[in-house]
């Protein structure tokens, strides 16, 4: 099965590369390209961290979002953005734009965001906003809840937004989100993380969590935009593709590893 990973980061802090190694990774291209050869992974899109005016050199199997997070974030630096945004967004190897509301510890209904909304639409490329669960005790979770997204998703109808993670554990608000919003598209990454899993082990140790997953992934009937993504280098990628394959029913394989993220990434 051909796979692409909508949501990795890559070679973005000493942090993520503590952490690769728990998960049975290492945090380098090389070992990234293997990986992705042995796992028939065509392709990757890199959230980024490191604000608009870094230069965003890739190997050119992967693609990006241009993100904001929290040390690169005001009100005025998004303010001052709008002409990098769309440099970035005229380049084929920019994917869309990715938002860290509960690590910036803003709304992302503020106005000041609103010119951003406006050019990923004009350009057709996502908004990617991480929602859910945070890294760390330092971030405020209510700016990152999936409910959110509905508002802005209501007002720029002509805008992509991506809701990063599914919302988990908000997987019921995340799935009335993308229900009501046809301009609403989820990534499953990070939901299983912390390192190495035995998977047909934790399937029956968590089976009720994991029902309660499959139930809400079915609800919204969205199988069309829901996208394959790890968070690389925190989950182990052969393990998160056993888990994921098991909470998606497999006639919607094709479309959730594979086509979804081509066609709403434009890769
Ligand atoms: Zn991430």
């Amino acid at each position: 099965m051909k796979i692409i990973d909508a949501h990795i980061h890559f070679k973005s802090s000493p942090g993520f590369d503590a952490l690769a190694p728990a998960a049975g990774h290492e945090n380098s291209e090389a070992h990234l390209r293997q990986v992705f050869g042995e796992l028939n992974i065509e392709r990757a899109v890199v959230m980024g961290n490191n604000g608009v005016e870094e230069a965003h050199s890739y190997p050119d199997f992967l693609s990006y979002c241009v993100g904001f997070d929290s040390s690169h974030f005001s009100k005025e630096a998004i303010e001052r953005s709008l002409a990098h945004v769309e440099a970035h967004l005229r380049r084929p190897d920019c994917a869309g734009i990715k938002l860290y509301p509960g690590y910036n510890r803003h709304y992302i209904t503020e106005p000041f965001y609103h010119p951003l909304y406006d050019l990923a639409g004009q350009y057709g490329k996502p908004v990617a906003v991480h929602t859910g669960a945070t890294a760390n005790a330092g971030s405020h979770l209510k700016y990152c809840h999936p409910l959110i997204i509905d508002e802005v998703a209501a007002d720029f109808p002509k805008t992509t937004f991506v809701l990063c993670h599914y919302g988990n554990p908000w997987v019921v608000d995340a799935a009335a989100v993308l229900d009501k919003n046809p301009n609403v598209c989820a990534d499953l990454s990070g939901i299983l993380d912390g390192g190495m899993h035995d998977i047909d082990a934790y399937m029956r140790n968590n089976s009720g969590y994991v029902e309660h997953l499959r139930t809400w992934l079915r609800y919204p009937n969205a199988y069309d935009r829901l996208m394959y993504g790890t968070d690389w280098p925190l989950v182990n990628m052969a393990q998160y593709i056993d888990f994921i394959s098991r909470l998606i029913p497999e006639a919607h394989w094709a479309d959730v590893f594979y086509h979804n993220a081509k066609r709403i990434y434009s890769l």
